[in-house]
């Protein structure tokens, strides 16, 4: 099928829609996470195994967590190497981990096997762990306030290479490397580096392997998964007739598209009126209540006329707005509300009766909030304005 998600000659000059790497380079090696369970079968067939061997292995690898062969007893040790070298392969490696909160938020930056960087975010709340997932390698949507939009696209990651970092949370989890105690992924957001409506197909297919009961997935609730996207109207739509019950949030960022045209520079394809028209049909599809995210940026677009502007927007949808407060990045000329405008905004957007949090800004210290992450640097890259990340640096396992 035609990508639909984001056309290159329907985006603005200066936007990236998805790409899958430069002509000619090798594609992420395929694994069985990029796979449904029945393709897995006929994999494994022309391996000369026999197709209840798929079952074994993805049970190996999203029921057990299991990442080295020898630990897949019930597979015959003959059967292993192969099975493993087909459907198994490194796709990330862990090339630095970062931890903050007493380790209860941890940033991983990841190395693909044709050497970009992404970064994944987990979080561990009380009574629940959410991963912040990338979807690209880099962004192209070029948000003038998101270290990641700086430095542009790389390429869309594969499925399994968007699963694997949720697996690999979730193994750590398990293994109970995490602080307190043994544990469960509950939690997917699509709010790491990337637009994930422009990666569409491997997104998609992402979430049904997070969300698919082992053998075939995780077994993650698909209402514990929020995808995030700048507002790609068509991809909304497209999104919506999945039939996959997901929270959307839409970065919003602005009520009126002078302001959003220059936050949110895909606004000037789709504007306020008609991203916000999807997203009302993406609640009336799904039943689902739509998450708006703003991030407050002192006097740009957090005056008390905007949040009234907003909230009339909004008043009477199913919605929710998550305000964030303006997290640091390198070389920004913008920074976060006071306090008081903060405060002011949440009350006038109350006034209006729609429901609001502030996002806490977890991970600030190791570069690992919102808009922070920016691997395009390398193994050391990322930093924010004072430098290094000040978190603890933990050993590699
Ligand atoms: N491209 C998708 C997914 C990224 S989600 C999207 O834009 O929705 C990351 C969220 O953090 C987005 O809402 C983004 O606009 C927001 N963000 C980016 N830079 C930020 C910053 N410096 N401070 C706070 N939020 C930021």
């Amino acid at each position: 099928m035609a990508p639909v998600s984001a056309r290159a000659a329907d985006l603005p000059p200066g936007i990236t829609a998805g790409r899958n790497g430069p002509p000619g380079r090798p594609k992420p090696p395929r694994h069985l996470a990029d796979l449904g369970l029945p393709e897995r079968r006929v994999a494994v067939t022309e391996l000369g195994e026999r197709p209840f061997r798929a079952d074994q292995l993805s049970r190996q690898y999203f029921a057990r967590l299991a990442d080295d062969p020898a630990e897949m007893t019930d597979i015959p040790q003959s059967s292993r190497p192969g099975l493993a070298a087909a459907l198994l392969p490194r796709l990330l490696t862990a090339e630095r981990e970062l931890a903050c909160d007493d380790g209860a938020t941890r940033k991983t930056l990841w190395r693909t096997f044709d050497g970009a960087y992404v970064e994944s975010v987990l979080m561990r709340y009380p009574g629940r762990v959410t991963m912040c997932v990338s979807s690209q390698a880099g962004c192209g949507m070029a948000c003038p306030f998101c270290a990641t939009g700086q430095a542009g696209l790389t390429r869309n990651l594969s499925t399994a290479e968007i699963v694997e970092q949720v697996v690999s949370g979730a193994r750590a989890l398990a293994r109970g490397q995490v602080p307190g105690g043994a544990g469960r992924v509950s939690n997917v957001v699509f709010m790491g580096m990337g637009e994930p409506l422009a990666n569409y197909r491997s997104v998609v297919q992402a979430v049904r392997r997070l969300t698919e009961p082992a053998p075939a997935g995780l077994g993650i609730s698909a209402r514990g998964v929020t995808v995030s996207t700048v507002g790609l109207v068509p991809a909304i739509g497209r999104l919506a007739a999945e039939g996959l019950p997901v929270t959307l949030a839409v970065s919003l960022h602005a009520p009126d598209d002078e302001a959003r045209d220059e936050l949110v520079p895909v606004n000037r394809r789709w504007k306020v009126a008609e991203v916000l028209d999807a997203a009302w049909r993406y609640a009336d599809v799904t039943g689902r209540r739509v998450s708006i995210e703003y991030a407050l940026i002192r006097d740009v677009n957090d005056q008390a006329w905007r949040a009234d502007l907003l909230g009339g927007l909004l008043a009477g949808h199913l919605v929710h707005v998550n305000l964030i407060p303006l997290n640091p990045t390198p070389g920004s000329r913008w920074t976060a509300s006071r306090p008081a405008a903060q405060d002011e905004f949440v009350a006038r957007l109350e006034a209006h009766g729609v429901p609001v949090t502030v996002r806490d800004t977890r991970g600030r210290e190791i570069d690992g909030a919102c808009g922070q992450l920016a691997a395009g640097a390398g193994p050391g890259g990322g930093a924010g304005p004072g430098g290094r990340p000040s978190g603890a640096e933990l050993p590699l396992v």
